[in-house]
């Protein structure tokens, strides 16, 4: 079966009689370009145990348990579980989870050796997914996502730009976040409505780390809800000794939050955890 030839996704998704569901972002890829620039650019080795979200009918499934060693492959719809298990059922070096994948303890995975994350994520729960990955005690080496362009455009914005933001700084901190290709609706089956991008993301080792991780994602909430507003004003109640703070890191008490970069924010935080003054710190 060729998962590359829309004629051949039709006939399989009638024979199955299955409805794609948008709710659960089926748009199954149909693009053989598309999918050796995705498994190229996660550069899979024998060795490589690799997680995969939202399998789908299997296309990219097919390529990762032929190139990578051991693949732990995520879906959460019953059917195309069931047709998955059936699909391959002779292939040893898979393991399928039929779940939702916000639901899996991807920690236990990334622990026992999966160290890259290879995904046509399902767009609603993308960015969720991406932020506990990238929060996880044993983070993944790689991850080679298609994710629609608007999550693209915030995973590589940089500071002081519009798309900016809580999702930029987190997974940025932790990883350096390139798009490899633009991804065209046409590419899938159904289109989707907007626009996707393979984004490629290599774990790097911060300049300096958060001292206190949630005390750092607690500040970084509180300000980017704000983030039309200067730093000393939405500091000032809750950490008064940020007028000298913030200044001794060289920063200014109008800056708005977006104009500072992941770095930034982490001495920003570990110099507010660690001066006397900050309340519920
Ligand atoms: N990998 C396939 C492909 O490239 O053609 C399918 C990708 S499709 C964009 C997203 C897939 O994620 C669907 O199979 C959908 O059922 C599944 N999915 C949606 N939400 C999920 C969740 N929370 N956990 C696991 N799988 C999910």
């Amino acid at each position: 079966m060729n998962l590359t030839a829309p004629s051949e996704v039709k006939a399989l998704l009638a024979q199955l009689e299955f409805r794609p569901s948008k709710v659960l972002g089926q748009n199954f890829l149909i693009d053989s370009n598309i999918l050796r620039i995705l498994v190229a650019t996660a550069d899979l080795q024998p060795g490589d145990a690799v997680i995969e979200i939202g399998p789908g009918l299997g296309v990219l499934t097919e390529c990762l348990v032929s190139n990578a060693g051991r693949v732990v492959a995520i879906e959460k719809d019953r059917r195309l579980a069931a047709h998955l298990r059936e699909r391959f059922r002779e292939t040893a070096n898979l393991e399928l989870i039929e779940a939702d994948a916000l639901d899996v303890d991807l920690n236990k995975h990334l622990a026992g050796g999966c160290s890259k994350v290879v995904a046509n994520l399902p767009y609603s729960v993308a960015s969720r997914l991406l932020v506990d990955l990238a929060e996880a005690p044993k983070r993944p080496r790689q991850m080679v996502v298609t994710v629609q362009n608007e999550v693209a455009d915030r995973l590589t914005a940089k500071a002081d730009t519009d798309d900016y933001g809580l999702l930029s700084v987190i997974l940025q901190l932790r990883y350096d976040i390139s798009v490899r290709k633009e991804v065209s609706p046409s590419c899938f089956y159904p289109p989707p409505e907007v626009k996707s991008a393979i984004v490629n993301m290599i774990l790097r080792e911060p300049a300096v780390q958060p001292v206190n991780y949630n005390q750092f994602k607690e500040l970084l909430k509180l300000c980017f809800s704000k983030r039309r507003k200067q730093l000393g004003g939405i500091l000032r109640k809750r950490f008064p000794q940020v007028e000298t703070t913030l200044p001794s890191l060289g920063l200014d008490l109008r800056s708005r939050p977006e104009t500072l970069n992941p770095e930034q924010w982490v001495r920003l935080s570990n110099a507010l955890c660690c001066t006397v003054g900050g309340r519920d710190a």
